[in-house]
């Protein structure tokens, strides 16, 4: 099983193997120089008593920062929710990334590491937590070996004393990055999404009350609180509050992580931050939010891109990954790249998830699609999955249906 297989307990279990760290880039931040650029100082402030945890809270409330792994969930909520529940509480931290498209979590990761471990302990501080379990994407090798080099590091010459860490690889299942099928998979057992409730903020981890959070969620935590929760809230456009680090690839001439503000529209986003259009490509589609985000046309180029902004159109940003496709490609080929994706990545729980997948991917195979009973099917599917994958797999459908008609009549 994925947790069985890949226990990577930072304590020293695993030899690293091969080539060793990653060699650090020209805009790698390592343990010395993040302490020397006054990091740490929040947590440990925390720590010692000399600064008040509420307020922290509360400045994280204030900034409108929410889950950047795709639920949008406010992060702040979240802290007082399982603050509030009984000790001992854990922390899981979702670094699975499995979203295709998406690539920011290890872009910050393998630049800025001890960023993210701030956030966490400033996180474990506030909340109250006994031990964090990281779940590490098992294809990120070298960002791996970075985390437990730079892990060590801290543990060597800690800024005060730390609660339990423990690295955890999956083993490649994308629906390990659901929050309860992750949390299986550090148990030990297959990533299967738990039914809900509870919820895991109440009973997750071994049982007891745990936080969960996207890497990048805590990876600016520091900074609003140091910062001020204003600075995050006031760099969003159009109406938005925040930062987003888009994942773009596609037809763009520069690709990559686009730091952006929230709320920004796909073509200010590709004008501005990607140089516009690869060679000899106009826009025709963009995925907003990857595999599970749906598919909008050209025409809607420029909705802010944001949590809550794109469901009237029957899409959502999820995880900020963004795929743009040319006048050359194909909506129907992306969506049907995609449902065959769910239908390989379907757990296998629930009929409507397992069988629904497969018979969509090849009812989509055929020239002219069989609309009404791809709805029909897209319709159970939404209603009667048990978790975000069955429930949002039949969104691409949706939006061939809607948005692109010429393609598959
Ligand atoms: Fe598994 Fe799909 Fe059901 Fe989710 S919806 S529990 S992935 S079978």
């Amino acid at each position: 099983t994925p947790g069985r297989i890949a226990d990577a307990a930072v304590s020293g279990q695993e030899k690293p193997a091969g080539r060793g760290v990653v060699p650090a880039g020209p805009d790698f931040v390592g343990y010395e120089a993040y302490r020397g650029q006054g990091g740490y100082a929040l947590a440990a402030s925390l720590a010692r008593g000399q600064r008040d945890p509420a307020a922290v809270l509360a400045a994280l409330e204030h900034s409108g920062l929410r889950g950047l792994g795709g639920a949008g969930f406010p992060a702040g909520r979240k802290w007082r929710i399982v603050r509030e529940q009984a000790a001992p509480r854990l922390m899981a931290v979702n670094i699975d990334e499995g979203e295709p498209g998406t690539f920011k979590d290890r872009f910050w990761l393998e630049r800025d590491p001890h960023r993210f471990l701030e956030g966490t302990l400033i996180a474990a501080q506030v909340v109250g937590i006994q031990a964090v379990y990281i779940y590490l994407r098992d294809e990120y090798h070298d960002a791996r070996r970075l985390l437990q080099a730079e892990l060590a590091r801290l543990r060597a010459d800690p800024p005060f004393p730390l609660p339990a860490f423990h690295l955890r690889r999956g083993a490649g299942a994308y629906i390990c990055g659901e929050e309860s099928a992750m949390i299986e998979s550090i148990e030990g057992r297959r990533g299967e999404p738990r039914l809900r409730p509870p919820y895991i903020a109440q009973v997750g981890l071994f049982g007891r009350p745990t936080l969960e959070h996207n890497f990048e969620t805590l990876f600016w935590v520091r900074d609003i609180v140091e910062r001020g929760p204003d600075w995050f809230a006031r760099q969003g456009r159009h109406g938005r509050q925040g930062l987003r680090s888009f994942s773009v690839s596609g037809r763009v001439r520069e690709p990559g992580v686009k730091l952006a503000p929230a709320g920004i529209t796909l073509r200010e986003l590709v004008a501005e931050y990607c140089g516009g259009m690869a060679e000899g490509h106009e826009l025709h589609a963009y995925l907003p939010g990857g595999a599970s985000g749906g598919i909008l046309p050209a025409s809607l180029a420029d909705l802010p891109l944001d949590f809550d902004t794109l469901q009237p159109h029957g899409c959502f940003i999820g995880s900020a990954a963004v795929i743009v496709l040319g006048q050359q490609d194909r909506a129907r080929d992306a969506a049907l790249n995609v449902m065959r994706f769910f239908e390989h990545e379907s757990c296998g729980q629930c009929t409507p998830c397992r069988v629904g997948t497969a018979k969509a991917a090849r009812l989509m195979e055929a020239p002219v699609w069989d609309q009404a009973t791809l709805q029909d099917l897209g319709q159970v599917m939404a209603d009667a999955s048990i978790c975000g994958l069955g429930q949002a797999a039949p969104n691409p459908i949706r939006c061939v249906q809607k948005y692109f008609p010429h393609e598959i009549a």
